[in-house]
């Protein structure tokens, strides 16, 4: 145990001191009960959320889907007519970085890598890596990071781009599958999709508690140890329900940080992201708006007027959980109807 705490505290230290003064190190308690909300939501209204049901296969590049229905080709065309329709100004940058290489597909059968947008400062070369599963999670993943490329720039980037990036991909995404069933493409695949982007949430969630947590502990009392769980109980803070679950969490961050999964800043906005989106969307927010932030989302940090200009009130955290359970009830209404028809 002692060399596991010696890790896990070489690791917030150097955690603390590269992101020490950020929104998310601001923000550690709001992130955590909104993690617990979240976590809530999903239970009581994803009826899959904890079964093995066949909906939760294929949720990550390692657990591919088998279902073979459409091909790399056909995602970009879709992607295309929906960029050309939606928003025009980005057409020509995608047909760009069609025709010149920056999209670099590989098989999700063959390869296990995550898709990943990404911008090399050095040689100010642009990539845009896809891991195609031959469904319609392509067409998903090729709009999400071809928005993230739209906004990197040779000048790096601001906190705010940290924090809102994925919330302007997700918005961009989520549009992308209103627009494909308005089509007529499948709906229930559309949803069964749709829905990774709620379950990621669930694990992302897990996480962000656990690391919330031990973060928390490590600003107020130094060294995490066999004494933290006491500690926070000492001074009555928000703790783990007991200390094997403590140690639970002590063993998943030791494991996590032996393969150098964890990065709790970059997946509080995979969360922040998803609320964001499906609150915009709720509410009719124009995609011009979007762009706009997009364009100018390196320029500034201040990111509670970033949200201003897209509607989001962070205060008002109610409206955007109602979104995300209205998304969850939405999405499990159109897979449970089909379960029914098996
Ligand atoms: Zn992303």
């Amino acid at each position: 145990m002692k060399d596991k705490y010696k890790i896990i505290n070489d690791y917030l230290n150097e955690f603390c001191f590269q992101n020490d003064n950020t929104f998310f190190f601001h923000n550690l308690v709001p992130y955590f009960v909104t993690s617990d909300n979240i976590l809530k939501i999903l239970k009581e209204n994803d009826s899959f959320i904890e079964t093995n049901h066949k909906y939760n296969k294929g949720l990550f590049d390692n657990d591919y889907d088998d279902d073979i229905y459409l091909d790399g080709v056909e995602s970009l065309y879709i992607v295309r007519r929906f960029i050309k329709e939606k928003c025009p100004m980005y057409l020509d940058k995608l047909d760009t970085f069609i025709k010149n290489g920056t999209f670099d597909f590989t098989d999700s059968h063959e390869h296990l890598n995550m898709s990943t947008s990404s911008y090399s400062y050095t040689n100010k070369h642009r990539e845009i890596s896809i891991n195609l599963h031959h469904n319609y999670h392509d067409p998903w993943t090729i709009i999400h990071e071809f928005i993230h490329q739209m906004n990197l720039t040779p000048e790096g980037y601001s906190d705010s781009r940290i924090v809102l990036t994925e919330g302007i991909s997700i918005y961009f995404e989520t549009l992308l599958f209103k627009y494909m069933e308005k089509l007529g493409y499948d709906k229930v695949e559309i949803n069964r999709i749709r829905r990774y982007r709620t379950v990621d949430c669930f694990y992302v969630c897990h996480m962000l508690k656990d690391h919330i947590l031990i973060l928390d502990s490590y600003l107020k009392f130094g060294n995490i140890s066999d004494n933290t769980y006491h500690d926070r109980n000492k001074y009555s803070l928000i703790n783990w329900t007991n200390k094997e679950t403590y140690n639970k969490a002590i063993d998943a961050t030791f494991k996590e940080l032996e393969k150098r999964l964890i990065n709790p800043r970059k997946e509080s906005g995979y969360l922040l992201g998803t609320l964001i989106a499906f609150s915009a969307i709720r509410n009719n927010v124009d995609i011009d708006k979007f762009i706009k932030l997009n364009s100018k989302i390196n320029d500034t940090n201040n990111i509670l007027g970033c949200l201003k200009s897209i509607g989001i009130n962070l205060n008002m955290d109610k409206e955007l959980f109602q979104s995300f359970k209205e998304e969850i009830i939405s999405i499990n209404k159109v897979l449970t109807e089909d379960k029914k028809k098996l």
